[in-house]
C-alpha cells in the first residue's frame, strides 16, 4: 500500500515543541481530516494540491530519508497534514532497525497502533481559533495506542485569550503530559514576509500572562524555523 507524501526534506532542525533545535528529516504526509483557520501547511491539506502528493512505498520513503541523512541516523519527523491518516508502521520499523528515531505530530483525532513504536508522539489538539472541535475520545485513544512511545507530549498553539483559557483546561485534563505552548503565526502565505514583531509581541503576551497567573507547567517557545526562514517551505 502506498503512502501519499507531500514532501520530504532536510536535514534541518525541528522548529518547535519538545524537540526544538534537533536535527531531523521531515516526511510530510498529504491529507488531513481538519481544516484549521490558520493552517500553515495547506499544500499538505487541501485537495487542490492532491496532484502534487507523490504515491510512494514505505521503501521509497525510507531510501530518500537515508539519502538525505547520508545514512547517519537522526530523528525522522512525521508531519502533515495528519500523518495518522496513513500507515507509517513499515517505515518506522525499517528506520528503527537502522538506528533512526521517529517523532510524529498529530492533532489526536485518529489513533494508530504504530504510535506505540515512536520515540516521540506530539499530540497537538487545536484550540478554538482553529475553528475545529476536539474529539477527546479520539485523543484518549491516541494516548492509549501511543503508550509504548518513549515520550508523549502535548503542544498547543495560542492566538488569543480564548485559546489560552482552553489550553489551561486541556492541561488540567492531561496534567501528566509535558505541555508546550507556542504563539500562533497568522501569516501563512509562503510569499508574504512574516511580521516578526507581531510574533514577538504575541510570545511576550503569552509569557507575561502565564507568569502573572502563576502557571508554570508549560514551556513557552517560538517557532524557530519561522524566525529563521519565515514561511518558506522545505527548510
Ligand atoms: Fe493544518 Fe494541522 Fe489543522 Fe491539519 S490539523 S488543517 S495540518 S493545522
Amino acid at each position: 500500500m502506498s503512502l501519499r507524501i507531500a514532501e520530504i526534506f532536510g536535514p534541518t532542525i525541528q522548529g518547535e515543541g519538545a524537540l526544538i533545535g534537533e536535527p531531523t528529516v521531515f516526511v510530510r504526509a498529504g491529507g488531513c481530516d481538519y481544516r484549521c483557520n490558520w493552517c500553515d501547511s495547506l499544500h499538505a491539506v487541501d485537495s487542490q494540491y492532491r496532484h502534487s502528493w507523490a504515491p510512494m512505498s514505505a521503501e521509497a520513503v525510507w531510501a530518500q530519508v537515508r539519502q538525505l541523512s547520508g545514512d547517519r541516523p537522526l530523528t525522522v519527523s512525521l508531519s502533515g497534514g495528519n500523518p495518522a491518516i496513513q500507515d507509517f508502521g513499515t517505515l518506522i520499523a525499517m528506520g528503527r532497525a537502522a538506528g533512526y528515531r521517529f517523532a510524529c505530530e498529530t492533532q489526536g483525532s485518529i489513533a494508530r497502533p504504530w504510535f506505540g513504536d515512536l520515540d516521540t508522539l506530539v499530540l497537538s489538539p487545536k484550540p478554538p481559533s482553529s475553528g475545529e472541535n476536539v474529539d477527546w475520545a479520539g485523543f484518549e485513544a491516541c494516548r492509549k495506542l501511543g503508550s509504548g512511545a518513549r515520550q508523549q507530549v502535548m503542544k498547543i498553539v495560542i492566538f488569543d485569550e480564548a485559546d489560552y483559557q482552553w489550553a489551561r483546561e486541556a492541561h488540567a485534563r492531561y496534567s501528566d503530559l509535558p505541555l508546550y505552548l507556542q504563539p500562533g503565526n497568522s501569516e501563512v502565505d509562503p510569499a508574504t514576509p512574516v511580521d516578526l514583531h507581531a510574533l514577538a509581541d504575541r510570545l511576550g503576551w503569552l509569557t507575561d500572562k502565564a507568569m502573572a497567573d502563576g502557571w508554570f507547567a508549560p514551556r513557552i517557545l517560538p517557532q524557530l524555523h519561522v524566525l529563521i526562514w519565515g514561511n518558506k517551505r522545505g527548510v
